[in-house]
């Protein structure tokens, strides 16, 4: 196969960080297009700057944070709180800690395996029994007052939750008093699409999101939830450091009080009616997500070569290519993002037939 070799995923993140750089300073910023779904943002107001101190920022921002968050993730503000954190995963990882002394075992829900990493990477750090399954039979029956309850509502490669059976899985929780947590990343927003209550609004007892995905935010994770328990969740990231600062903070807000449904409709629209028989004529499997579409009959390995080609010769982003460790190497395109519309479907089309016909050469 030709193209750049890559060996370990963090040969692949600095190899991927050397080309987008190298296309910056070459063309600029316009030969670039973020085709992730995590396009990131940085909006801040004038007045924002002003008050960006380390614990003046903190107190007036974590404070609009809690209002817009808990709107945004359908919370009561007479029960519920809403914080700000690094990452999705920093968020999980504090909930882990700050819970790993009163459960027994993490069980996970999700309507396809596997999960992302972070949650069996925060339990093996405490030793705790992790199970999860995209079977709803094997999670009901595991249910009991010792065990956090996780369920994710859109997974990495976009597969949404279906609502009767979140319902279900929460309804059970709150049966069995465990507490329910939804991985709602990119979960809160796709499953708007499709006409699903926000989490809180479900009687889940925690929700986190990305505020980069899907939405033009900083890449931070908001937690939310019933306000003992993320007093104690967030107390546990303030002493590990993984909780937000002021000026990531400040970018969440401005993210979530600008969140625009219709530019998510725009490119649920697109990808509903992209017409895809350029790739499926040179024999690639596609499936089509709520925002966009996925190649799913490629190696992990020709993913991550295509993926390198499309950003190399065409400027293209994937999570494939830049994502953390332990993302989903399936490659996918993701019409929520500003570079999305300034591209056509053609455009992207022929990066992808070009390429695979140079990587299988
Ligand atoms: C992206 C994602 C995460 C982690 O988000 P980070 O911002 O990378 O920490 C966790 N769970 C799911 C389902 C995700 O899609």
């Amino acid at each position: 196969m030709g193209g750049v070799m890559v060996n370990s995923e963090i040969e692949r993140i600095k190899k991927v960080r050397e080309i987008i750089t190298s296309i910056i300073e070459k063309k600029g910023r316009d030969h670039l297009y973020d085709l992730t779904g995590i396009g990131g943002g940085f909006k801040l107001k004038k007045t924002d700057i002003d008050v960006l101190d380390t614990y003046i920022g903190s107190a007036i921002f974590s404070e609009k944070l809690n209002r817009a968050g808990l709107l945004h993730l359908g919370g009561n503000p007479t029960i519920h709180r809403a914080v700000g954190f690094n990452r999705t995963s920093s968020a999980i990882l504090s909930t882990i800690i700050a819970l790993s002394k009163d459960i027994d075992k993490v069980i996970h829900y999700l309507p396809k395996r596997p999960s992302h990493p972070s949650i069996p990477r925060s339990c093996k750090i405490f030793n705790i029994p992790y199970f999860e399954s995209d079977n709803i039979d094997e999670i009901l029956n595991r249910i009991d007052k010792n065990t956090l309850t996780v369920i994710t509502g859109a997974t990495m490669d976009h597969k949404v939750v279906d609502l009767k059976r979140l319902k279900k899985i929460i309804s059970q929780c709150n049966e069995k008093k465990s507490i329910s947590f939804v991985d709602d990343a990119s979960g809160a927003r796709l499953r708007l699409l499709y006409n699903q209550p926000p989490a809180l609004k479900l009687n889940a007892n925690l929700v986190v999101t990305s505020t980069d995905k899907l939405m033009e935010g900083p890449r931070a994770g908001l937690l939310a939830g019933d306000i003992d328990l993320i007093d104690i969740i967030y107390e546990e990231g303030l002493k590990y450091g993984l909780e937000a600062q002021a000026p990531v903070l400040a970018g969440m807000v401005n993210a979530l009080e600008s969140f625009d449904l219709q530019k998510l409709k725009e490119a649920f629209n697109r990808a509903n009616s992209i017409d895809l028989t350029p790739l499926i004529s040179i024999g690639i499997k596609v499936e089509r997500t709520p925002t966009g579409f996925l190649l799913t009959s490629l190696s992990e390995e020709e993913s991550i070569q295509l993926a390198l080609k499309l950003l190399e010769d065409y400027g293209i982003i994937t999570i494939t290519a830049a994502g953390m460790p332990g993302a989903s190497k399936t490659l996918r395109i993701d019409f929520c993002s500003k570079d999305a519309y300034r591209i056509s479907n053609e455009y992207i089309l022929n990066a992808i037939v070009n390429s695979y016909r140079e990587i299988r050469e």
